[in-house]
């Protein structure tokens, strides 16, 4: 594809920040169902919103304009990779054969974590702990399910691995 993106859009409009723009998070929306904020063209289901110090919103952007705007060519892939990655893996997760502790709880050891789900009033939060160094973070999204909470475990799981590594 050949096409230019930077042609379009907001990448016309004077008053709109070129370059300087750094990513504040990212967002897999299931399928292509957004146009990229900033080409205005381009249809997106791997979302990384975009922030700049002189620039009153943030704009939802595609890896694409992400890396123009970010002048960076790597980083933008990697985050794109990381939501592919984990996409896939939601798949098989919710294959995974969880085990019943002593207290009650569902629990899954996998990958030197250990999840649980465990009790938050009449709700359900997740907990992810590093076996090895006992680093321990309770989640704060509370989940009607149970099932509901063993699905989020997963994201549970890989911000541990950023957050609480051995
Ligand atoms: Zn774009």
């Amino acid at each position: 594809m050949s096409y230019d993106h930077t042609d379009h859009g907001k990448w016309s409009e004077t008053g709109v920040p070129k370059k300087g723009w750094n990513c504040v998070g990212v967002d897999d929306l299931g399928e292509p169902s957004q146009t990229c904020e900033m080409c205005g063209t381009a249809e997106i289901r791997y979302v990384h919103i975009m922030h700049h110090p002189d620039y009153p919103a943030d704009l939802s952007v595609g890896c694409i304009c992400a890396e123009n705007m970010e002048q960076d060519y790597v980083r933008p892939r990697e985050r794109e990779k990381r939501l592919r990655t984990l996409a896939a893996r939601r798949k098989t997760w919710r294959r995974r054969q969880w085990k019943v502790s002593g207290r009650g709880n569902w629990y899954l050891n996998t990958e030197g974590y250990n999840l649980v789900i465990v009790p938050s009033g009449r709700k359900w939060r997740v907990v992810v702990s590093n076996r090895a160094t006992g680093a321990s973070q309770t989640g704060r999204t509370e989940f009607s399910l149970e099932s509901e909470a063993q699905v989020a475990a997963l994201t549970a799981l890989v911000w541990a691995k950023d957050h609480l590594p051995s």
